[in-house]
């Protein structure tokens, strides 16, 4: 979500722009492979940051839901009628290359031919969600030592017409009723999450697996062992119940933050600190995860199912709004960064990490960076130098567009001429 704002936001005043994405689809974990559904809420604001968003926002009931509620055609394509972005897809951004502290440029390899693509740019986004870019850039970062929330891979499963087997394997895990809880509504949700006090990046492929393990013997348990039998309606044990959809790739809550030049705590949210440059309007509650105890008979060393701990001091018809300043690098000049990574404590994300926040958070950083564009500036200097402007360009909405840095130049030059 924070990596398509940020990129249609910036072509929409003048930027050309190189959107990098290193799956198939965009969407990140709001897409068909993930297929988390944008919470998040927009109460009234001054800056329609919430436009763009709307326009191309997933229409799932529910989450996971079937693939076609997260609108991935749809996502593609109004990037692509952006004639300022240029889409590479398959393109893993794997190497960053410096010059005089700043990012010079960005390698991307594409995962189907192994080219290596170089990327070069003023401005650079991290909106990996993991921290990427900032990471190989040398920006001041900050991971929590252990309890971060987990890495899910939901799934769905439903009743067929005629039985379907399912095989139980050496490798499983042997899980009674117990040790998860019933999948109601035909999926396992959200809680489905494992990975705590693992590694973030290096772990990644390691927490998944693991996911998946607990998946299939859950699934064996109730298919082949009986678990939950009394909740089968028609009394046949799962008979004809089949797995429709496990996600392959894991979607991750929480990796680690860029720190800018405002890091934003808990104690700001609930205390209502009040920011010359605040933009963003965070709703969710400070929601974070923890190992439900509940189910930790199955695996106590690696649980596999969380508990939500929500603080719900933040107003959600008002909202909390967050400084510009977590949305850049204070130490990499021209480093932006948008999204589950940005300048915030672990207790600050349990707010700001929902998809539509997220959303409007690429929307603000597409506009700051026409700024720099236009003004030869770095974010930072916005933040300086420019925030009249920004706060400008932030209550127009999201139709409105530049076509070129040119035009917008204009634009700014006479509404300075106006104020
Ligand atoms: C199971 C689950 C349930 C959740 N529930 C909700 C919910 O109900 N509602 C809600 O709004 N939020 C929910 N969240 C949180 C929300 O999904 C995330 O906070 C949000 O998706 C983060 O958005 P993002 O754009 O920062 O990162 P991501 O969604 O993680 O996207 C990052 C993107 O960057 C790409 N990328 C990463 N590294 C590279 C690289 N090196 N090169 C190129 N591309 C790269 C990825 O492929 C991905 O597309 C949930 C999260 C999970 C995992």
């Amino acid at each position: 979500m924070a990596g398509w704002s940020t990129a249609i936001s910036a072509a929409r005043n003048g930027c050309k722009v190189a959107l990098i994405e290193s799956r198939q689809v965009l969407g990140g974990n709001g897409s068909s492979e993930v297929r988390v559904w944008a919470m998040g809420d927009f109460p009234p604001s001054d800056y329609p940051l919430s436009d763009i968003i709307e326009e191309f926002m997933d229409e799932a009931e529910v989450s996971p839901a079937p693939a076609e509620q997260f609108g991935d055609a749809k996502k593609e394509a109004v990037v692509k009628d952006e004639g300022n972005i240029t889409l590479f897809l398959n393109q893993h951004a794997f190497a960053v290359e410096m010059e005089d502290e700043e990012i010079a440029a960005v390698h991307g390899l594409d995962t189907r031919t192994s080219e290596v693509r170089r990327f070069s740019a003023p401005l650079f986004a991290d909106c990996t969600g993991h921290g990427w870019i900032a990471s190989k850039a040398g920006a001041d970062t900050q991971m929590e030592e252990g309890g971060r929330m987990g890495m899910s891979n939901m799934w769905m499963w439903g009743n067929g017409e005629e039985p379907a087997a399912f095989p139980q394997k050496d490798w499983m895990l042997s899980l009674s009723e117990k040790d998860f809880p019933f999948p109601v509504r035909f999926h396992g949700q959200w809680f489905w999450e494992a990975g705590f006090d693992q590694h973030p990046i290096d772990d990644l492929e390691k927490i998944r697996d693991w996911n998946l393990i607990a998946v299939y013997s859950a699934w064996n348990a109730m298919k082949n062992k009986g678990a939950y039998a009394e909740r089968d309606p028609a009394e046949k044990q799962f008979a004809n119940a089949d797995l429709t959809w496990l996600a392959h790739i894991g979607g991750t809550r929480e990796t680690q933050q860029v720190l800018g030049d405002v890091i934003l705590t808990e104690e700001d949210i609930v205390e209502g600190k009040e920011f010359p440059d605040a933009c963003v309007l965070t709703t969710w509650s400070i929601d974070l995860h923890y190992p439900n105890e509940t189910y930790l008979k199955g695996a106590p060393d690696n649980p596999f199912i969380s508990k939500a701990v929500h603080n719900r001091a933040v107003d959600r018809k008002v909202g909390y709004p967050i400084p510009y300043r977590c949305f850049y690098s204070r130490n990499v000049p021209n480093l932006f960064t948008a999204g589950r990574n940005i300048s915030v404590t672990h207790e600050a994300l349990g707010t700001v990490r929902v998809m539509k926040t997220i959303g409007m958070m690429g929307v603000v950083v597409g506009k700051a960076a026409a700024i720099c564009t236009v003004k030869d500036s770095t974010p930072r200097e916005v933040y300086e130098d420019y925030l009249p402007e920004l706060k400008f360009l932030m209550t127009q909405p999201g139709e409105q567009r530049y076509e070129t840095i040119e035009d917008l130049k204009k634009a700014l030059g006479e509404a300075d001429r106006a104020s």
